[in-house]
């Protein structure tokens, strides 16, 4: 018997990343000095460019509905910014949804049906296991903490888990809760098991634009991926965009066509203008994105060079704004005790499928990055 679409919403958990961060605006307001290291959004305000060009869309009265994939000048340009990076997608195989995680929610359900197996390289960002319980599949992890959190050492475990039955594999690099990059080895190694068991593979590349000293490969560029690879980006990240919601997908003709209809029958289309803003976002705001860039490097080798000191090492992330503290096995109770005795918010490992570890968020000022360390040092957390 299958189970009911309601069932499997009650049994999965709120987001953690979210349910923390409402802790700390919580004890924030009781009066305490939070160091929020459990926000996944950068702390930089929009660029003014993005802001403006958001403006004038308004003035311009583009606040009504759209078509629903988006309006073609912005898939026009996430187009070239694809080309860019490599991948081949006229506009009539992107849609633009409201954020990255409304794309990943649309093509998990389009494409996962009760029973269907999908596989997740763990620590993987909450929210893809609770898309994939809702939508009825059932889960398969490769644990990358003994690794380091690199794919490329896993490939054998990666080979174990995937088979004929699997039908999607969810892959992020740079990674959330991690900050690793796989690397083209890694890659090729995933395109391997993906073409010999004929997978589908997500590649979320919401991260991509935030790294340091590497470039990442995007996985639809490896040959015979194409046709199986759905490539996932947003604004969120990259341009300091989170609350405007915008994000898209790219994949083959026949996908775009089943999540679109499930695209527009919940959430019509992303907003217009703010659709406008985020064709300036990808065509004028580089100069901003890697100033951006240069301070997160600046942040991550802060956190790494102050957590040596306290003989804490780390995993040094290569991208995004996260790494992973090793912390006690029950990592849920550190996380609350750091939070309640230091004021220090973090997010539980286990929320991503790896416990003993505590996810740091570093988007934050140097300041205060420096000043959780050494909270969480001076209550014996560290
Ligand atoms: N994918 C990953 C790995 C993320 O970390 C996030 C946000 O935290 C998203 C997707 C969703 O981003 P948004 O919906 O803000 O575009």
């Amino acid at each position: 018997m299958t189970m009911e679409f309601t069932d499997r919403v009650t049994r999965v958990e709120p987001s953690a990343t979210l349910a923390i961060s409402a802790l700390a605006t919580e004890l924030e307001a009781d009066g305490a000095d939070v160091v929020d290291l459990s926000v996944g959004e950068p702390d930089f305000p929009t660029p003014q460019n993005i802001v403006d060009a958001g403006q004038e869309a308004m003035d311009a009265g583009h606040t009504g509905y759209t078509t629903s994939a988006g309006i073609l000048e912005l898939r026009e340009a996430i187009s070239q910014k694809l080309a860019d990076d490599g991948l081949d997608h006229g506009t009539d195989e992107i849609i633009v949804t409201p954020g990255a995680k409304q794309a990943l929610y649309e093509i998990v359900s389009a494409l996962v049906q009760d029973g269907d197996e999908v596989v997740l390289l763990d620590p993987a960002w909450v929210s893809y296991e609770a898309m994939v319980k809702m939508a009825g599949g059932s889960l398969s992890r490769v644990d990358l903490s003994p690794h380091d959190f690199q794919l490329e050492p896993a490939l054998d475990e990666l080979s174990d888990a995937v088979s004929d039955d699997t039908e999607l594999l969810i892959v992020n690099s740079p990674s959330n809760p991690t900050g690793a990059v796989y690397s083209d080895a890694a890659l090729e190694g995933v395109r391997d098991l993906a073409v010999e068991h004929d997978v589908t593979v997500i590649s979320d590349e919401i991260y991509k634009e935030i790294t340091y000293g590497v470039e990442p490969t995007s996985l639809g560029t490896l040959e015979g991926m194409a046709d199986r690879t759905v490539t996932v980006n947003g604004f969120s990240k990259a341009y300091s965009m989170t609350g405007w919601r915008l994000g898209y997908f790219a994949g083959p003709e026949e996908l775009i066509d089943q999540a679109g209809k499930l695209h527009s029958h919940s959430v019509s289309s992303a907003v217009n203008f703010v659709q406008h803003a985020g064709i300036e976002a990808l065509e004028n705001t580089d100069e901003a994105v890697e100033e951006m860039v240069e301070a997160f490097e600046g942040r991550r080798d802060l956190v790494v060079d102050l957590l040596a000191e306290h003989d804490v090492d780390v995993a040094v992330p290569d991208g995004a704004f996260y790494m992973m503290l090793p912390v006690d096995d029950d990592d849920q109770a550190w996380c609350e005790g750091a939070i309640e005795d230091a004021h220090v918010a973090t997010v539980p490992g286990s929320a991503f499928g790896t416990p003993g570890y505590a996810r740091i968020s570093y988007a934050a000022s140097e300041e205060r990055l420096r000043e959780g360390i050494e909270r969480l040092a001076a209550e014996g957390y560290l």
